[in-house]
């Protein structure tokens, strides 16, 4: 089979996003690129997670053409294929329906560094793209470039999308970034706004993490 380890991933952490919460029903999406052929393994559309099996999972080229895969990809494979070749360095993407970042992101608002986990997205603050329809290359180009190399972005009215060098690192940020999120939501549910970290301690929290290119240190 065709970029069999990177389907096997893609369908092992869709059931992951729905155990974790990040997602409900067949919402969001996810991606894994083969960096030896540049081949893109992508969640079909409108399958239920615990139905996805390797061979569902579609396989395209770097133009979206379908090369392998009988199922139609996610809406959003235009956005997963944007970012692949905006980051080089970057070859796995979750995007999450998840319940606080979205919240967060009908509010049109950044992720500012409200907790030194936000440096895992390699910025101090994760950014929120305008709002786009779904499924359209305006909402692919409109994302990358709200997220200018941050490897999260908030999509306005919709979700979050997070990168990783794999996929464990991907989810992981989406994971963190989901948790940042509910914080800061209660923090302003209290009426007040965090007492954010200065750039010198998001510094050093990057510099902790080693996530200048690469994957984080582990949590603690
Ligand atoms: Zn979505």
């Amino acid at each position: 089979m065709l970029l069999e380890q990177e389907r096997i991933l893609v369908a092992e952490y869709g059931r992951r996003l729905v155990r974790s919460g990040l997602t409900t029903g067949t919402g969001g999406n996810l991606s894994v690129r083969d960096p030896a052929t540049g081949y893109i393994a992508v969640s079909p559309s409108g399958m239920d997670y615990g139905d996805i099996g390797p061979a569902d999972v579609t396989v395209l080229d770097e133009s979206g053409a379908v090369v392998d895969g009988g199922r139609r990809p996610t809406t959003e494979w235009a956005m997963h294929l944007a970012f692949y070749a905006a980051r080089p360095d970057r070859h796995a993407a979750v995007h999450t329906h998840s319940p606080a970042a979205t919240a967060l992101a009908c509010l049109r608002r950044e992720l500012p560094a409200m907790s030194y986990l936000i440096a895992l997205s390699g910025r101090d603050a994760v950014p929120c793209a305008p709002y786009r329809d779904f499924g359209t290359p305006a909402l692919a180009e409109a994302a990358v470039k709200a997220a200018d190399g941050c490897d999260g972005v908030l999509l306005a009215n919709h979700g979050l999308i997070c990168l990783g060098a794999d996929m464990a690192a991907a989810f992981q940020l989406a994971e963190q970034l989901e948790f940042c999120a509910d914080v800061y939501m209660r923090c302003l549910a209290a009426g007040q706004e965090p007492v954010l970290l200065t750039a010198q301690e998001m510094d050093r929290a990057r510099a902790q993490f080693g996530v200048y290119g690469q994957r984080g240190a582990a949590l603690t």
